[in-house]
This record gives structure tokens, C-alpha cells and sequence, in this order.
């Protein structure tokens, strides 16, 4: 993966009116190490600086990130969101846990493409992507069943 300059990012936040504070650059840097979306739990265990905050601040940071278009949002509900840079992958596919919430980035080679040229074609749309959620049990909700 290409990993994502994160003052780039930092600056991209600013020019949309956010302040750049120590915990928008620690959010930024976990975001662009990371394959997977991460939940805001994961945030909080992955990093010293999230760790130290509070969830739901945590939580706000990541929606306005949303908002202004650097961060993603996949998963089923409020509890089990996770969050993935916007510009991280060319495409994604995602499978996600029905049962827990868990969400893991998929690597396997997509066969998509031939079907954005079609649509490209039919539409005259540009610059196509897609993003695919997979939905299933996860192998630690199954073995606990
Ligand atoms: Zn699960
Ligand atoms: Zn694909």
C-alpha cells in the first residue's frame, strides 16, 4: 500500500477548518499505518495518545474527519464503527462480523475492473472505484457459539 504523507493530511484537515491539534496528527498517523479500519476501542489500544482520551471524543474526531472526506466510516453500527482513510486503497472489500461488529480489510485480487469499464461506458462516469462489505460470522464469534 502507499502509505499517506500525514502533514499532508494534517494540512488537507486545516484547509477544511479543523485545528491541528497533537490528537488529530496521532488519529492521522494510526489511520495511515493501518491496512484494516480500525474501531475507536482499537484506536484507544493501538496508540498512547488516543489511549489517554476519551472514546466519545475519539468518536467526534473521527466523524469530522468523515466529514471533510480524509476518513471513511464502514461497519454496522454506531458501537462497531470503524474507520479507514479515504485514500488508502484504490478500492476496498471489507468483511465485516455480523455478530461482534469486527470488520477486516480483504487483500484478495479483485475481478471488478472488466465491470467499472461497463458501468464507465453505460454511465459516462470517471475516475470509478467500488467498495464491497462482505457480511458473515467471524471465527471468534463462531467458536464461542
Ligand atoms: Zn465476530
Ligand atoms: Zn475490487
Amino acid at each position: 500500500m502507499i502509505l499517506t504523507d500525514t502533514d499532508d493530511l494534517i494540512k488537507r484537515c486545516r484547509d477544511a477548518g479543523m485545528r491541528s491539534t497533537k490528537l488529530l496528527r496521532a488519529a492521522l498517523e494510526l489511520l495511515s499505518q493501518t491496512d484494516s479500519p480500525v474501531s475507536i476501542q482499537q484506536c484507544t489500544e493501538m496508540s498512547e495518545e488516543l489511549g489517554a482520551c476519551d472514546q466519545v471524543t475519539i468518536y467526534r474526531l473521527f466523524e469530522r474527519l468523515e466529514k471533510v472526506g480524509i476518513a471513511r466510516r464502514i461497519g454496522l453500527h454506531e458501537r462497531a464503527a470503524h474507520f479507514i482513510l479515504t485514500d488508502s486503497f484504490h478500492h476496498r472489500h471489507f468483511v465485516c462480523c455480523t455478530s461482534c461488529g469486527s470488520v477486516r480489510a480483504l487483500t484478495d485480487h479483485c475481478t471488478l475492473g472488466h465491470m467499472e469499464e461497463h458501468i464507465a461506458e453505460e454511465t459516462g462516469y470517471q475516475k470509478l472505484y467500488h467498495e464491497l462489505v462482505f457480511y458473515g460470522v467471524c471465527p471468534k464469534c463462531s467458536d464461542a457459539a
